[in-house]
């Protein structure tokens, strides 16, 4: 093996026998010692991936002027919870932080609550927003019952996920075994029992060959917050790279913005998984809460006038640094870029609308319109 931690997992399956998907990603992305998300550096230029935050302080500004309307247009409820789950290095937060300051009244009600797994991470999300006094989540459902205002992006599809194959004699289960020399090896084993409830209830065909993945945590996740939504007001935005309802294998790995082999080096790579966004919103509303969307990012950004904000940042800019704003709205939200990739789901209210950015068209019980 070529990581500490694929030696460290072989010698457990050697022992103990594959183990599935969902052990496998919660180990590569946060084992205390050896984790991906626990030392390496992964964002911006120099990491493995970039985030939007991380490519323009616009996408942290509007988020936090659609939160900050949506409190108003809620009444402005004294003392609110504004969170963030897997805040990064803090970047989205100080923009929405900043952006907030626009909105009379909406940062001094606020408490500010992080969830975060990565204690390295932690650290520099306290520092950059020592300002804002942030305090931390052991677990969504730490969450105070308070106006909740949430947003979460890239933090659903780092949660590990199990994946099933329907085969002609029923369902199988991906898990991580050896192969030859010891090396780490993605196997199948037949499910006998114990298959997840939400992929046994999946009224969609499966033939044979069909893929399906489930994420036990998303969904507990997704109650709590929109508990609290239901009982005391709030809105919550929840971004991702995914789809509705979708099959087919979606763990993909990426080191130094580049596809890796997801088995070849433990620990070392980003790990994900396309996020559904059919069953978190089955489960805000099953928690009493409503679900708009999901609409495209580039879309949303739109609505909440990405273009008259990047004019107002371009008159300050020129040479290379005008080329890069540009460049950089054009990857927020155009087609071939993040801008239909990635979606927005709301969570806010029953009766409420859903927070700018989101349309009332963008809703359906059975998923968004096409
Ligand atoms: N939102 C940031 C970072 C996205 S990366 C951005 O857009 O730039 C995913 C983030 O979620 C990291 O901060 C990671 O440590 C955190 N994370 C992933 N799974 C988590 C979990 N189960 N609990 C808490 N934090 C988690």
């Amino acid at each position: 093996m070529t990581t500490p931690l694929g030696r460290r997992l072989a010698a457990r399956i050697a022992a103990e026998g594959p183990i599935g998907l969902d052990a496998y990603m919660a180990a590569c992305l946060f084992d205390p010692e050896h984790g991906y998300y626990t030392t390496a550096p992964v964002f911006g230029g120099a990491g493995d991936f970039i985030t939007a935050p991380e490519i323009s302080q616009m996408f942290g500004e509007l988020i936090g002027l659609s939160l900050g309307q949506a409190w108003r247009d809620q009444g402005a409820p004294g003392r609110i919870a504004l969170a963030e789950l897997g805040p990064g290095r803090g970047v989205l937060m100080a923009d929405l932080w900043r952006a907030a300051g626009k909105v009379a009244g909406f940062r001094d009600a606020a408490d500010l609550w992080l969830l975060e797994a990565s204690p390295r991470l932690a650290a520099i999300q306290a520092e950059r927003l020592a300002a804002a006094a942030p305090r931390f989540l052991a677990d969504a459902a730490a969450l105070p019952e308070a106006p909740l205002y949430l947003v979460a992006n890239e933090f659903f599809d780092a949660l590990p996920i199990r994946q099933f194959l329907r085969t002609p004699e029923g369902w199988a289960e991906t898990v991580v075994g050896l192969g030859p020399e010891g090396a780490l090896r993605p196997g199948r084993v037949p499910v006998a029992a114990g298959l997840p409830r939400a992929i046994a209830a999946r009224t969609r065909a499966t033939p044979p060959g069909t893929i399906l993945e489930h994420c036990a945590a998303a969904p507990a996740i997704i109650a709590e917050i929109a508990g609290r939504i239901a009982r005391h007001g709030g809105a919550a935005l929840i971004i991702d790279y995914g789809g509705w309802d979708g099959a087919g294998d979606t763990l993909q790995a990426l080191a130094r913005h580049r596809p890796a082999d997801p088995f070849a080096a433990p620990g070392t790579a980003d790990l994900t998984a396309h996020v559904d966004f059919a069953p978190l919103a089955a489960a805000a509303r099953a928690a009493g809460a409503e679900a708009s969307g999901p609409v495209a990012q580039g879309r949303f950004l739109e609505r909440l006038g990405i273009g008259l904000r990047a004019e107002v940042l371009a008159r300050g800019l020129t040479g290379a640094a005008l080329a890069a704003h540009r460049a950089a709205t054009a990857r927020l939200t155009g087609a071939e870029e993040m801008g239909t990739l990635f979606k927005v789901l709301a969570i806010h209210p029953r009766g409420a609308p859903p927070p700018p950015g989101l349309a009332p068209e963008d809703t359906a019980e059975d998923g968004p319109p096409a």
